[in-house]
């Protein structure tokens, strides 16, 4: 006998959609590109416009470093230098839609600090308290890196989490590193589920 698939989740007004690091550097061309980053961008500008129609909250996080950053090539860190503070190349994709109210979420700013993880000081739990959120709908990039590790630690605070998994990608430094990642977070409880079961 197989489980049936779980039944996902239909967002209501303690929901959150997530949308992280969906910006300049991380979509083709950028500086730390993630293959075809740019290609979920009509499908979370779908979900933002279904949330936004029914004034569910929506979280726009991005990376957001100091030039010195210890990530960084340059101070011996595993990847080039990327979003940085005020460039264009920190700026949120240009066809990515954000609707007015979209509260913005900046993490990894401290130059000493990596944070994969969009709640690592940041004030992203805060700001899904003071919204009474119990469940977070998550986009975004990449899958192996930030979406993985903000999903685990919003599984461990307590928050259900749906995962887009059309609204996500990876980068695969080592082939099946998506893959994999995406069975860490169903196995923390994750549903993982394709946005047109949200009717997008
Ligand atoms: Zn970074």
């Amino acid at each position: 006998m197989t489980n049936p698939a779980p039944k996902v989740p239909q967002p209501d007004k303690r929901s959150v959609l997530l949308i992280g690091d969906v910006q300049v550097d991380f979509c083709p061309g950028g500086a730390l590109a993630v293959p075809s980053g740019d290609q979920i961008i009509p499908i979370i500008n779908d979900a933002m416009h279904l949330f936004h129609a029914h004034r569910f909250p929506i979280i726009a996080v991005r990376d957001w470093h100091p030039p010195n950053h210890s990530s960084f090539k340059e101070q011996g860190g595993p990847w080039p230098a990327h979003c940085v503070q005020m460039s264009k190349g920190a700026q949120f994709h240009p066809d990515l839609v954000l609707p007015p109210g979209t509260v913005v979420v900046s993490k990894a700013t401290n130059p000493k600090r990596e944070a994969y993880s969009a709640f690592e000081g940041t004030t992203l739990e805060d700001r899904l308290r003071e919204v009474s959120a119990d469940r977070l709908y998550v986009t975004g990039l990449a899958t192996d890196y930030c979406v993985r590790q903000t999903v685990l630690d919003a599984r461990k605070l307590g928050f259900q989490v749906v995962v887009l998994e059309d609204a996500i990608r990876g980068i695969d430094a080592s082939p099946g590193d998506s893959a994999k990642a995406i069975d860490e977070m169903r196995t923390a409880g994750a549903i993982i589920a394709k946005a047109s079961t949200l009717g997008l």
